[in-house]
């Protein structure tokens, strides 16, 4: 899609008055406005790329009006940016830094923070000073991919100067920070000289290799100038840019099953990060349409994947370049028929034992030009072009991952438009290095401590359920991905959205082979494995067994234990995938199977039998379970709950049941050792609290309260 003009008066005005009203100023309500029409296209900014400024007035703390530069704010993204995401900093004090020979980039940082009128206010962008040093009131930055389309050619300045002329400013590539401030400033001056243009017949500055400044006396102007520059560089280009971020729909022919090989890679990268000293858990978020197909399939794929990033920016997102891997046709064609996966999967370890080798000899050889001062990151790629499926981000979250796939598919685009054109020589590896060890650069990345469940994928069952939604939530909290999955669709979907953005929601009868085998495809398709199970799905149907027909007992059997099986065997299968040809047992990831199974399978009730006896079975299922997967590191425990509000213990049966017995409801329900009601929540953090206990196998806990007769001996 083309780049749109957004630009709508009435909007503008709308701003002006709904922030007039929060006390922001004109400008700034100006600013935010523009920024987050930036914001909103991915073909222009992305993930908190590109930044945003003008040059206004404040009052300080001492009532003294002061000229200031309100500039984007570490941590916002455009498209929902607020007028605090554009802190406001004394603009003499940042102009009079011009001045100075040389400036570290801690210098930087604390002069912008110590003039700061907010003190509590975000850091400035690390291109703070760049907009300073313009003369204009507002400035734009951004990213475009048309723009980098041109930028990144071999001969951009020739490509750049015959489509814009002498309207834009060309500045050669130097790393963001006071160096590039400076140059891009002596730019502008120097052009403003030579042609004896003045401020206004200039309408933008292109930074080689990076992006597309544009600048006005006004939002309007500034934000025109910057769809008009990109239009014409859109023109320029022989293909056409087709993005399609948010049709994530895998695109995969009728005829392949590639997504099978996902958890081969998925766990061949785990197991490879742990021998690392990293974390072997990482989640997938994969992306395919014919644009990407089309890239992947290209002939030329492994040398245009070394020619690195679309911009330096992108660098701590993706790495310098993705890891490209054989399709099993592929391997075919050069090994044959036999032993197919054997040979692709060991193809793909050498594979990637290169990439992470290349990643170490990259990182040792630039580490050289710093005295070897600074410490190395994971050499784990972040993305994976995969011949028949498509692109792949990888993260330690789904949002990192969603994130890599996204500057991904920007990637590809630009190399797309790029060679349509002529050829995509982008930044060099060093200049990347210089970006992707930056403090300033990875301090975008966040310092936050990670989460202790983070990089597990759990599937609970039954999760539109109070017990089923509580566990999903609990897992949730402690940082893993959640796949929600219920035969009632709906409250899958509900327990999935109450898990956050990347949760997923699968609606499936589990008692049909077929759908949990499609779920679980859908699990690959969605987070390239799986790590932890919750089984819990169930239902309770009452009736004397000597009576019992037949139907309520295979009915109450398929559900509690035939439907658990189902899913074991699924879920057994990937664990197993996941660990593909690993001799080295310390290295192995396993899995686990976690059910819920009850007090019934103990300590039996008149009247539920089809329940209890089925309960009973689901029990020796998890100790069999257990006794044949234990060496491969496949856990597998259960919980016994007991008098939980539920869907199988409703209002109706509370109030029955303490009637029949002649308790009050709260004494009913807090009928146990502990006198105290058990809750879903209860539950759902013991098996949390079971899934981290990773020397038990084969145990049952009881949450209950307390109940002599359902105790386990
Ligand atoms: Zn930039």
């Amino acid at each position: 899609m083309s780049c749109l003009d957004l630009w709508s008066d009435a909007n503008a005005k709308k701003a002006i008055i709904k922030y007039k009203d929060e006390g922001i100023n004109e400008d700034l309500a100006i600013r935010t406005y523009s920024a987050r029409l930036l914001g909103s296209d991915p073909e222009l900014v992305l993930h908190g790329g590109g930044n945003t400024s003008v040059k206004t007035i404040t009052q300080n703390i001492f009532g003294e009006i002061v000229p200031v530069l309100c500039v984007k704010g570490s941590g916002w993204d455009l498209e929902t940016i607020e007028p605090e995401g554009h802190p406001a900093i004394d603009l003499e004090a940042l102009k009079a830094l011009r001045k100075i020979a040389t400036l570290s980039d801690e210098e930087m940082v604390s002069i912008q923070r110590s003039n700061l009128i907010n003190p509590n206010s975000p850091n400035p962008s690390v291109e703070t000073l760049l907009h300073a040093f313009l003369p204009h009131k507002f400035v734009d930055h951004t990213h475009s991919i048309a723009l980098l389309a041109l930028a990144d050619q071999p001969d951009a300045e020739v490509v750049c100067r015959k489509i814009y002329g002498d309207r834009v400013v060309i500045v050669p590539y130097v790393m963001p920070g006071f160096d590039l401030a400076k140059a891009a400033a002596n730019a502008y001056e120097l052009a403003t000289k030579d042609n004896k243009k003045d401020n206004s017949e200039i309408e933008g500055m292109i930074l080689l290799k990076h992006g597309l400044f544009s600048f006005g006396k006004s939002g309007k102007e500034s934000y025109k100038r910057m769809i008009g520059l990109v239009k014409e560089a859109e023109k320029a280009l022989p293909t056409k840019i087709e993005l399609n971020l948010k049709s994530k729909k895998v695109y995969i022919d009728n005829n392949s099953s590639a997504e099978i090989y996902l958890p081969f890679i998925r766990g061949l990268i785990g197991r490879v990060a742990s021998k690392y000293g990293y974390s072997n858990k990482w989640i997938f978020e994969i992306r395919s349409n014919k644009e990407i197909v089309e890239f992947i399939n290209s002939s030329n794929l492994k040398e245009l994947a070394k020619r690195g990033v679309a911009t330096p920016d992108h660098v701590i997102r993706t790495k310098v370049r993705p890891w490209v891997i054989d399709s099993i046709e592929q391997t075919i064609k050069s090994k044959g028929q036999s032993n197919q996966i054997k040979n692709w999967f060991l193809s793909l370890e050498i594979s990637l034992k290169q990439y992470v080798k290349e990643y170490i000899e990259y990182f040792e050889s630039n580490n050289k030009r710093f005295n070897g001062n600074k410490k190395q990151l994971d050499p784990i790629p972040r993305l994976i072009a995969f011949p028949g499926i498509g692109l792949i981000g990888i993260g330690r979250t789904k949002k990192a991952a969603s994130i890599a796939a996204d500057i991904g598919q920007v990637w590809l685009t630009t190399i797309r438009s790029a060679e349509s054109l002529g050829e995509y020589r982008p930044v060099n590896s060093s200049d990347c290095f210089d970006l992707e060890y930056w403090s300033l650069e990875q301090a975008k990345l966040g310092k936050s401590k990670e989460k202790s469940l983070a990089g597990n994928i759990v599937l609970v069952t039954g999760a539109g359920g109070i017990i089923g939604s509580s566990i999903a939530k609990e897992f949730s909290r402690q940082g893993a991905e959640i796949v929600a999955l219920d035969i009632n669709g709906d409250a899958a979907q509900q327990t999935a959205k109450a898990c956050g953005k990347y949760a997923f929601s699968i609606q499936c009868d589990l008692t049909v082979p077929s759908e949990v085998k499609e779920a679980f495809k859908l699990i690959k398709l969605n987070f390239g494995g799986i790590d932890i199970i919750v089984s819990n799905a169930g239902s309770a149907l009452p009736g004397n067994i000597s009576s019992m027909e037949q139907s309520i007992l295979d009915r109450s059997i398929a559900i509690n234990l035939y439907s658990h099986n189902y899913v074991a065997q699924q879920a057994v299968k990937i664990f197993k995938e996941q660990d593909y040809s690993e001799e080295e047992k310390q290295y192995i990831i396993g899995g686990q199977i976690l059910f819920n199974i009850s007090k019934q399978a103990i300590n039996p009730g008149p009247g539920f039998g089809s329940y209890g006896i089925s309960k009973s079975a689901l029990l020796s299922l998890m100790k069999q379970y257990a006794i044949e997967e234990g060496e491969f590191k496949i856990r597998c425990n259960g919980i016994n709950a007991d008098r939980i509000r539920s869907g199988l213990l409703n209002d109706q049966m509370i109030r029955s049941r303490s009637i029949a017995r002649g308790l009050s409801e709260e004494e009913y329900m807090q009928g146990n050792l502990l006198k105290t009601e058990v809750k879903a929540e209860d539950v759902a953090k013991a098996f949390v609290a079971l899934s981290k206990m990773s020397k038990t196998t084969g145990a049952l806990i009881t949450i209950d309260g307390g109940n002599p007769a359902a105790m386990v001996r």
